[in-house]
């Protein structure tokens, strides 16, 4: 099957030749004929199997006809984040190449005002994030009435956000006439709730079983410590030794872990940057470019940050924490082995996490390997949370990091002053719920206490602020651990 087989216009078809897209990937191969008759799509697809082309092309083709008409979109395209909005707009500019269409790309930390010139003009496609284009719509300067498709994109991911309620509100504002084509990596009973209201008779396309990881990725898991420093000492043995590293996403769970494995890295030598909620979107830009063309090699990044982040060329996935979504580890790994390439990923494992790596096992389908001699799942923690045989030490447990047979560090014990506890026991998925489009929910934000800058004077211990300064990755005795075949001489990657 080649493109020139799906029924796309002649202009588009340049435009495809043009990017270089040999042939059409799965998705786009059944979405593509099925959108160009008009129809709803529900497109069940991985990260990186080309979706955006599935929606893209058949909607180039289909606007060559007519034309924009004042505040008026004619197609509107959701995205959760302003990366993948951004990223859209670019795939419509290089294989719109051959339309003169208008776009207008609606993402928070732009200004009302050019965006409000742009929608008077009238635009043939609106690309936005779900908060951005309800605030231009409250403000009177968006008719939505004279949409004629809507693609909704990556919508398990504006469900993580919080998102499903702006999303229903948007579709209510449109017509019912029109075209609905609708992605999601998963199909969460929500997501589909919300294609049984909103999708007319859609033709689903599944191109790979939901929640399936790529194929063509090696995947393994490696013992580590609870202790932070021994952990980081992990991944840095992992980095070292990684064969054909090119460039690597370390995923950190909690922001404030992206901020300390980054600094850590940087200070051991790496050349590593960090993509957190915090930074201005004009400053995660610059750091994605500075990924992008090799001059940062390693990426520290925490789910929300690297959410659905178009980088086609990552050789390596480090998860320095397990997810605890198991979905956010089929999106982790999605960042690499894309377009057929092959791709590696290393998930470092404290006995307090394997409770997440079970779930991700049972949902992915199959058990993933260890790396190394000693690895294997503690047993089920009793209910409470606690690792096994530790309830000894609940005056100082935090609940959960607890490692095996390493003894506490230090640092953790300090961390477990009373005042601290509560704060330590919340579980750091908040961190997920936060969008970095800058639309965030009110709710979330309130819970969202690891997205936060840490509140270091009240929060920390005074002599553990002085060993963060000192900046030394001292080891810390017996909690260290390495597994063995990292002590094996590997080749050095590091710069
Ligand atoms: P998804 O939205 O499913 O995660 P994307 O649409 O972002 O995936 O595509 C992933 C990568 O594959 C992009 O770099 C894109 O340019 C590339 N790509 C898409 N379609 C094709 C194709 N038909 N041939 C080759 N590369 C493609
Ligand atoms: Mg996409």
């Amino acid at each position: 099957m080649t493109f020139n087989d799906l029924g796309l216009s002649e202009k588009v078809l340049d435009a495809v030749q043009q990017a270089g897209f040999e042939k059409p990937t799965p998705i786009q191969e059944q979405a593509i004929p099925v959108a160009l008759q008009g129809r709803d799509v529900l497109g069940i697809a991985q990260t990186g199997t080309g979706k955006t082309g599935a929606f893209v092309l058949p909607m180039l083709t289909q606007l060559e006809k007519g034309r924009a008409r004042a505040r008026m979109p004619r197609t509107l395209i959701i995205e959760p984040t302003r990366e993948l909005a951004a990223q859209v707009a670019d795939a419509f500019t290089s294989l719109g190449q051959n339309h003169k269409l208008t776009m207008a790309l609606l993402i928070g930390g732009v200004s009302f005002e050019d965006q409000d010139r742009k929608l008077g003009r009238g635009v043939d496609v609106l690309i936005a994030t779900p908060g951005r284009l309800l605030d231009h719509f409250e403000r009177g300067k968006l008719l939505m009435n004279g949409v004629e498709i809507l693609v909704i994109d990556e919508a398990d991911r504006m469900l993580d956000m919080g998102f499903i309620p702006d999303v229903e509100r948007i579709c209510k504002l449109l017509p019912p006439r029109r075209q609905t084509l609708f992605f999601s990596a998963t199909m969460p009973s929500e997501i589909q709730r919300l294609v049984n209201s909103f999708l007319k008779d859609p033709v689903r396309i599944e191109v790979a079983r939901p929640s399936s990881t790529a194929a063509n990725v090696r995947q393994a898991l490696v013992k580590a410590s609870s202790e932070a420093k021994a952990k980081r000492e992990t991944l840095r043995g992992l980095i070292r030794g990684a064969v054909e590293l090119k460039n690597a996403i370390v995923f950190c769970n909690r922001k404030r872990d992206v901020a300390v494995v980054h600094r850590s890295l940087a200070r051991h030598g790496f050349n590593a940057g960090a993509l957190h909620g915090d930074m201005d979107q004009h400053a995660r830009m610059a750091t994605l470019d500075s990924f992008r063309n090799g001059e940062i090699t390693l990426l520290v990044a925490s789910d929300v940050a690297a959410r659905g982040l178009d980088i086609p060329e990552v050789s390596h996935i480090f998860n320095f924490d397990v997810p605890t979504h198991a979905e956010d580890y089929v999106h982790r790994i999605g960042r690499t082995g894309r377009a057929g390439r092959s791709g590696t990923a290393w998930t470092l494992v404290t006995p307090a996490e394997s409770k997440y790596v079970r779930a991700i096992q049972s949902l992915i389908g199959n058990d993933l390997p260890w790396e190394g001699a000693g690895g294997e799942l503690a047993e089920e923690a009793p209910r409470g949370g606690r690792g096994r045989g530790r309830a000894k030490d609940a005056p100082h447990s935090k609940g959960r990091d607890r490692g095996g047979k390493a003894a506490p560090a230090k640092e953790d014990r300090r961390d477990s002053a009373p005042q601290t506890r509560k704060a330590q026991l919340k579980e750091p998925e908040a961190a997920a719920a936060t969008d970095m489009s800058g639309d965030i929910r009110p709710e979330i934000a309130a819970a969202s206490e690891f997205e936060r800058p840490a509140p270091r004077a009240q929060s920390r211990h005074p002599k553990q602020r002085g060993n963060e300064k000192s900046g030394a990755d001292t080891v810390f005795g017996e909690s260290e651990y390495v597994p063995a075949f990292l002590l094996r001489p590997t080749r050095a990657s590091s710069k």
